[in-house]
């Protein structure tokens, strides 16, 4: 019988990692298909603090792992693929290699992938071009003419926030109209910066090889397609939680984020806590997925003991 087993390696699992292994609970951490989180996307990092020149996300993620290791929290690059509660309260996670892992506790920090459109050199371009996250990567783009694609929140936060940097910031919707609260677009709208392109979608990207230059957009009214120079795009159309093999056993909202109870890391099933993006639709920063993911290992070092002291571990 495990400890804790904590699934994911983004910066909610990695620090929850570090904090288990620190408490000598010898966690078991499984990496998923994204070892490393969204932060594996991303080039410079500049708001993580303690790196006052920035980090590479890759590097930063590398160093928390070995950070975790070095106190004796055990890797294995394997996908969670279903997830039970067990009549005695213990949890069993099956590894893609079909190994059942038996735990007292569990911290899922499964993350949120961004949606990507999944059109033409989009792969090609991604973090040289093309980005899903505008407190990460807009501050590249001063001076430059920018791209939001999308028409909800997050397309009108993304946009207004890069009025900060870019001179110009066009939102490609597909529709004529943003379905973004009336107060975010009313605002996103009035902005100087700031201008839609109506009923439009992104087609394919362009490039030089090394670095976006430009996307064929086409209006879905007149089918018509024109070649368009940007700098950047961000692409804001929403984040899909992975949290598929919890559905039915942990409590997720409409959306498929984690509802938290109790504390803000807990969920509805004890001895199970919750970290980072998987359930957090707002924030969704690199050092709010560390902070939760401290106080899920917390929550869960405390439920272990716990647990021990009742004797019910044998
Ligand atoms: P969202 O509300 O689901 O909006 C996604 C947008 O992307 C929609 O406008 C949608 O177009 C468009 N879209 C989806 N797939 C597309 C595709 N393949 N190509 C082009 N466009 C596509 O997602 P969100 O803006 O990330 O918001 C998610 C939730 O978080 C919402 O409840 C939102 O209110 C909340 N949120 C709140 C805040 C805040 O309060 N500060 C900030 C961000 C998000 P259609 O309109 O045509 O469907």
């Amino acid at each position: 019988m495990e400890n804790i087993v904590i699934i994911g390696t983004g910066s909610a699992g990695l620090t929850a990692a570090i904090y288990t292994a620190r408490a000598n609970l010898s966690p078991l951490v499984l990496t998923g298909n994204e070892d490393g989180g969204q932060l594996m996307l991303t080039s410079d990092v500049e708001n993580f603090p303690g790196f006052p020149e920035g980090i590479q996300g890759p590097l930063l993620m590398e160093s928390m792992k070995q950070q975790a290791k070095r106190f004796g929290a055990r890797f294995v690059t394997s996908l969670a693929k279903s997830f039970a509660v067990n009549p005695d309260g213990t949890i069993t996670v099956t590894t893609s290699d079909a190994k059942p892992i038996q735990a007292i506790s569990a911290i899922i920090a499964t993350g949120a992938s961004a949606r990507w459109l999944n059109i033409e050199s989009e792969k090609q371009y991604k973090s040289r071009g093309i980005h899903t996250c505008a407190t990460c990567d807009g501050a590249f783009y001063k001076g430059k003419d920018i791209m939001v694609v999308g028409g909800g929140d997050s397309a009108c936060e993304e946009a207004t926030f890069l009025t900060r940097f870019a001179t110009k910031v066009y939102i490609v919707h597909r529709r004529d109209a943003l379905r973004a609260s009336k107060v975010m677009a009313e605002r996103t709208l009035r902005h100087q910066k700031i201008e839609p392109i109506w009923d439009s979608a992104i087609v394919s990207f362009a490039g030089d090889g090394k670095r976006l230059t430009g996307v064929v957009l086409k209006n879905l009214k007149t089918m018509k397609t024109k070649l368009m120079k940007i700098d950047g795009v961000f692409i804001a159309i929403g984040h899909v939680p992975n949290t598929g093999i919890f559905k039915g056993l942990i409590e997720l909202d409409e959306h498929g984020f984690i509802v938290p109870k109790g504390s803000c890391v807990g969920t509805n099933v004890p001895g199970v806590f919750a970290a980072g993006d998987v359930a957090d639709k707002k924030y969704k920063q690199a050092i709010t997925a560390a902070g939760t993911g401290c106080m899920a290992a917390l929550e869960a070092e405390k439920y272990v003991e716990g647990w021990k002291e009742k004797g019910d571990f044998q």
